[in-house]
This record gives structure tokens, sequence and C-alpha cells, in this order.
């Protein structure tokens, strides 16, 4: 078997075109320009090139993009200094503050200051506890990519086994929540570092999602014949390539449908992050 292969550079694409049309829109007719702040501290080059893709993304679509590039000597009371002014801030719809931080600033605290109407990262437990109480809310980007994806390669979600690899606040455990909820309906399974025989876990999956960040961690036998594989993971191999988390080419022979990395999940990241900036935008000023 071939899988078929789920393109999240296309469904992006057009998904961020569609964005474009909502924005114009938005703009004509309630003269609404949405703005996006990103800020990132310190200059990690992984974390330039996000917060770059972030910023021309949205500028692509439409929407005002202020970028904030702080000294990798930010205090803590700077970096709330700077929150509190984007919350205060009426061009500013949505904030997003670029992880990791340099290891002396404290990222929860930051996460909490953003306020909740502008947390289109959804990093603060505010919008956290919201999803997990089933409540509408921002959701954090990958996952939402995730789903995105998963609805664009028609899987039948009700009643399917789901094995999601990686338990991390940013894509696992939202993830996970996101899939229960009524609607979805999955029976999903949050698999860890210390889970026992994973490869048995992950051979229970209909639809297997791996965010783990290790490359080669997920090899054929660990897949169902015909299962829909979800590869999170972003690697850099020693000669400079960017891989996932799923030794690709053997699980492609296996799996129904698999996302490739670069030009999966990647690309619909940014693509909710800008979708929350919009509906972030319109929830603020009464309009949806
Ligand atoms: P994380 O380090 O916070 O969490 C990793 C999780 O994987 C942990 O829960 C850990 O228990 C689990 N894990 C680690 N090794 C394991 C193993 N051998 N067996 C089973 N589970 C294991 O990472 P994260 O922020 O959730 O990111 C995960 C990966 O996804 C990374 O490669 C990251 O770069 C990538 N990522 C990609 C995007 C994107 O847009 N494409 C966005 C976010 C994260």
């Amino acid at each position: 078997m071939t899988a078929r292969i789920i393109d999240g550079r296309a469904l992006a694409t057009r998904r961020r075109a569609e964005l474009a049309d909502e924005v114009a829109r938005l703009g004509a007719e309630h003269g609404v320009q949405p703005g996006l702040a990103t800020v990132l501290v310190g200059d990690d080059p992984a974390s330039r090139t996000y917060v770059g893709m972030k910023h021309r993304a949205s500028e692509a679509a439409g929407m005002r993009s202020f970028q904030h590039l702080l000294p990798a000597t930010t205090t803590q009371p700077e970096l709330l200094d700077l929150v509190d002014r984007l919350n205060a801030d009426e061009a500013v719809d949505g904030i997003l503050v670029q992880l990791p931080l340099p290891d002396h600033l404290d990222a929860r605290e930051v996460q909490r200051r953003v306020d909740p109407a502008k947390d289109v990262d959804a990093l603060n437990p505010v919008t956290a506890g919201m999803l997990a109480n089933g409540e509408p809310t921002f959701l954090a980007c990958t996952p939402a990519g995730v789903v995105a994806l998963l609805d664009e390669a028609d899987v039948a979600l009700p009643g399917s086994e789901v094995v999601i690899v990686g338990r991390s606040t940013l894509v696992g455990r939202p993830l996970s929540i996101m899939l229960t909820l009524p609607g979805r309906d999955a029976t999903v399974t949050v698999a860890h570092s210390r889970t026992r025989d994973l490869a048995a876990v992950c051979r229970r999956a209909d639809v297997l999602v791996v965010a783990a960040g290790r490359e080669g961690l997920v090899t054929a036998d660990m897949v169902r014949p015909g299962a829909v594989v979800i590869d999170v993971g972003t690697n850099r191999t020693a000669d400079g390539r960017l891989v996932g988390d799923v030794a690709y080419d053997e699980v492609a022979e296996v799996a129904g449908a698999i996302t490739p990395v670069p030009g999966g999940v990647g690309p619909m990241t940014v693509t909710m992050l800008l979708a929350n900036t919009l509906h972030a935008a319109r929830l603020r000023r009464g309009l949806s």
C-alpha cells in the first residue's frame, strides 16, 4: 500500500486566500484591519525564522503585523510591561510571544499576562481552561491545524481510535481535548515518554498523531495498515534537512494517508494563527 499524501501546503494556501478575502471584507464593511503583534526575545535562529514566517503570512493576508524584537537581556518586568502595552493597544488584536524564552524568563507568567481576548496562541490558562470546559475559545494553532488536516482528508473521527504521541501543553494535551469534544467524538489515548510498549499502543490507532520531537520514532511496524498518520515533529538532521518524527518512506508503505514534513502540519500552524487573529478582531468589536 502507498499512502495518500495529506498536503498541508495546499490546504494552507487555500485557507490563507480565503482568510485574505475575509480580511478585505472586514476592512471594506467595517473599516477594521486585524493586527498581530509578535514578540521575540533573543536571537535564536529557529525562533527568528518562525516569527519571520508569521510576520510575512499576516501581511500577505492583509493584516497589520507588529514585530517586537527584544534583546536576550530583557528582564521579566520589561517583557510584562510590553505585554501590558500590547493588551491596551487598540490596533493589536492578537499577541504571540514566541517560545522558548531565554531561561531567566518565566514563560507561564508571561502567558498569564496576555489578555484572553487577544490570546491567539491559546496558551493563557483561561483559554486552555475554556477549551477543557468545552466552551468556545481560541484553539491552539498546531492542534487546530491537525484537526483541519483530518477534516480535509475526510477522516471519520466519531468512535475512532486516536493515539497521540506527546502530552505537551502546546500540542498533545489540547489536541486530545479537541478530539474528544462532542462533534469529534474520538476515543483518544495520549502516549508519552513513560508509556509502556509504545509500538503496541500506536498499532491500535486508526489515527496516529506524533508530536514527540524524536526523529524516526515511529516506524512501519508501529502503524496499523491503512491508518492515518499525522507527523507534527520537526527535527533537523545532521546534514541540515527538516524531518518529522515518523520514518516517512517506510510508514507511507503501510499507512492509508500521511502528512509529509515539511509541507504537512507546519503551514497549517501559521494559518490557524491568522484565523485566530481575524476571529479576535471580530470578537473584540462584537462582529461575530
Ligand atoms: P515537547 O518536548 O514539549 O513534548 C514532547 C512530548 O513527546 C512529551 O510529552 C514527551 O513525553 C513525548 N516524548 C518524547 N520522547 C518520547 C518517546 N521516545 N516516546 C514517547 N513519547 C515521547 O515538544 P512539543 O512542543 O510538543 O513539540 C513536539 C514536536 O512537534 C517537536 O518536534 C516540535 O518541533 C514540533 N512542533 C511542530 C509544530 C509545527 O507547526 N509543525 C508546532 C509545534 C511543535
